[in-house]
């Protein structure tokens, strides 16, 4: 870890625990932890807390939780990635921002004693009545430097007033050029850049100084984050200088910004937008690779030909470079279907284990003690090639475990039609006489009750689908058939039967 500046990448990931975790996060996660694995470089985790008034501990929980759910390693950070292994840390600790605030305050003393930054006593009436002027006028209506060189008796009568300052950082009178990693090169002319809060007038460090200051002390080499910060990098940009002059920061790192998620309607993706919460992507039964994956490819790809890749491959292959500045379209769709392929890729005894929690309360709609382990060892192959993320399998399996079928009312008014009672009687006369040790033989049955009515396949097994399930979609009916066994399946028979003859 203790390398020569500039030979070793350092990038970092540094969520405010507000609110739930959000995809558009855990994309950014995403590209910064694959650029370090693929660099071999440190991935850092630091938890940016300085906004008491909207930070929580059971936010910094749910990001901490959510990391260890989609595999990001860590090296440097608040806890130990394995939470089993205790505490974490590095060589940069501490790793919340609440716990250093007395290294901010320092570094703001030292931006004022060498000027880079000065106590602004304007009252917020004042700043936006000379902010409406300006746009009257237009002109640019930023902050107008109006406290930048207050004379020593000004500022007597500010403080006889009893205004209590902020401390605005001074922008350097300089067009400021960079090249971005992601976008090439970006300029930014002085206007467009004015003096700006680093420290509120409670004494209380702000993100604008925070963020660079911690990038400058923790080393970090790449900055790779959403487009919407992109109107900070300039002046974090200036910060960097001046903290490179007074010996706090060693170089300006480099900056790539991610392109915006878009969601429905072409809008951006907001964090607030319900379908935007990673929570509801693990309850839904998302895999983290499957989600991971679908997540990679807002902004990059693999190959044109490959959709489809593990976290290896990304790791082996993702190059900053190659981030595609356009915004990226969050499509749903075919995040499911990606996931569905990464359901398909697991090992069959993975996927059975990685059914369980769809398979217990709350989820289940069965007594625990009516779970069957060795109907549902035999079941699981024929639902993994049928699910696009694991919570479908509830409603797969449930006929199983259930007393009764749960009847879906529209799957029985589709299936049961005139003349089903007396396809299903005969289904069941030839079932009752069929070898259950074979679907195959179970399928025969079905099949001559159908030749009997004048019914194909597709319909003679609709009813008795709906009468042993519950639902006209569903598992393999046969194989289904055999795994609940010949008793349950007829006495369901019956019980539909009686229903339509009531
Ligand atoms: N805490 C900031 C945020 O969540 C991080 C910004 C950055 O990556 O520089 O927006
Ligand atoms: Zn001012």
């Amino acid at each position: 870890m203790a390398s020569a500046p500039g030979s070793s990448v350092r990038v970092r990931f540094c969520p405010s625990p507000t609110g739930n975790p959000h995809v558009g996060l855990v994309r950014t996660a995403l590209f910064n932890w694959a650029y370090a694995r693929h660099r071999g470089g440190t991935f850092v985790f630091r938890i940016e807390d300085t906004d008491a008034a909207r930070d929580s501990e059971e936010s910094y929980g749910q990001l901490l939780d959510a990391m260890r759910w989609l595999g990001f390693d860590w090296d440097e950070g608040p806890a130990a990635f394995d939470s089993a292994s205790g505490a974490g840390g590095g060589p940069h600790a501490p790793y919340r921002q609440s716990q250093r605030m007395d290294l901010y305050k320092d570094v703001a003393e030292k931006l004022l004693a060498a000027g880079h930054a000065y106590r602004c006593y304007c009252s917020q009436e004042e700043l936006d009545t000379r902010r409406e002027a300006a746009r009257a006028a237009g002109k640019p209506s930023g902050y107008d430097g109006h406290c930048r060189d207050l004379s020593a008796a000004r500022v007597e009568e500010y403080q006889a007033q009893g205004r209590t300052p902020i401390v605005r950082f001074r922008m350097p009178d300089e067009t400021i050029t960079f090249t971005d990693l992601v976008r090439g090169e970006l300029t930014f002319t002085p206007e467009n850049v004015p003096d700006y809060g680093i420290v509120r007038a409670n004494g209380a460090p702000l993100y604008t100084l925070v963020n660079p200051v911690d990038d400058a002390l923790m080393e970090i080499t790449h900055v790779l984050r959403g487009e919407d910060l992109l109107s900070s990098t300039p002046r974090q940009i200036a910060l960097y200088k001046a903290l490179i002059e007074l010996g706090i920061a060693k170089e300006i790192p480099s900056f790539g910004h991610l392109p915006y998620v878009m969601g429905e309607g072409n809008k951006k993706l907001s964090k607030r937008d319900p379908e935007s919460s990673l929570n509801l992507y693990r309850e839904r039964g998302f895999l983290p690779e499957g989600l991971l994956n679908y997540l990679s490819l807002l902004g990059w790809s693999l190959s044109a030909d490959q959709d489809i890749f593990t976290m290896d491959e990304m790791v082996a292959a993702f190059d900053i470079a190659d981030v595609n500045p356009n915004p990226a379209r969050f499509d749903l769709k075919k995040c499911e279907a990606i996931n569905a392929d990464h359901i398909r890729l697991l090992d069959v005894k993975e996927f059975t284990e990685r059914c369980r929690p769809w398979l217990r309360a709350p989820f289940a709609p069965w007594a625990p003690e009516d779970f069957d382990e060795a109907k549902w060892q035999r079941i699981a192959p024929h639902a993994q090639t049928r699910l696009k993320v694991l919570s479908e399998i509830t409603d797969n399996v449930d006929f199983l475990f259930l007393a009764e079928p749960a009847v879906d009312e529209a799957s029985w008014a589709k299936a049961m039609k005139e003349g089903s009672d007396a396809l299903l009687a005969t289904a069941r006369e030839k079932l009752e006489a069929a070898d259950w040790s074979s679907p195959e033989a179970l399928k025969e049955a079905v099949l001559a009750a159908g030749e009997v009515h004048g019914l194909k396949l597709g319909k003679a097994q609709a009813p008795v689908r709906v009468a042993v399930t519950g639902r006209t979609v569903g598992l393999p009916l046969f194989e289904s058939l055999e795994i609940l066994g010949k008793d349950e399946a007829l006495t369901r028979i019956d019980a539909a039967l009686a229903r339509l003859t009531a």
